[in-house]
């Protein structure tokens, strides 16, 4: 039988391998996870499963544009299901908390630039930094 995931896959023109599957299926359980834990709960699944493995999963994943990969600066990249809706994030400076900020002002691209120099502008990436809740309470 053909699950969500497998014909996620296939939609993106991309077989659905048991790897590719119980990667896509974790990130639809975790936001903003990293490879590593990524890896750790694909592996519980998959024992066969290799970090590098991973790594080549995400990648095609995110070449797809079925995940999203962030990459706040001083944090691994992060892969994310929510795609194709130009949402931003917000990072904590202690913890390293990692939310969604939705569109900042109406919507996409979000912002606009004084100039883009002739481009055209799709998206907009922003990441905002701050503390968060628990961090806050602990300060
Ligand atoms: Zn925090
Ligand atoms: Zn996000």
């Amino acid at each position: 039988m053909e699950t969500t995931l497998d014909s996620a896959l296939r939609g993106a023109g991309l077989k659905a391998t048991a790897g590719r599957v119980a990667v896509l299926g974790a990130l639809d359980s975790m936001a903003h996870t990293d490879a590593e834990r990524v890896y750790r709960t694909v592996s519980a699944v998959l024992p066969t499963t290799s970090i590098q493995s991973v790594h080549n999963i995400l990648a095609d994943l995110t070449a797809a544009g079925l995940v999203r990969r962030i990459e706040p600066a001083g944090s691994a990249a992060l892969y994310e299901r929510r795609i194709g809706d130009n949402h931003h994030h917000i990072v904590c400076t202690a913890c390293g908390a990692v939310a969604d900020v939705d569109c900042v002002v109406g919507e996409a691209p979000c912002l606009t630039p004084s100039s883009a120099g002739g481009f055209t502008v799709q998206t907009a990436e922003v990441t905002f930094w701050g503390l968060c809740p628990s961090c806050q309470k602990a300060a």
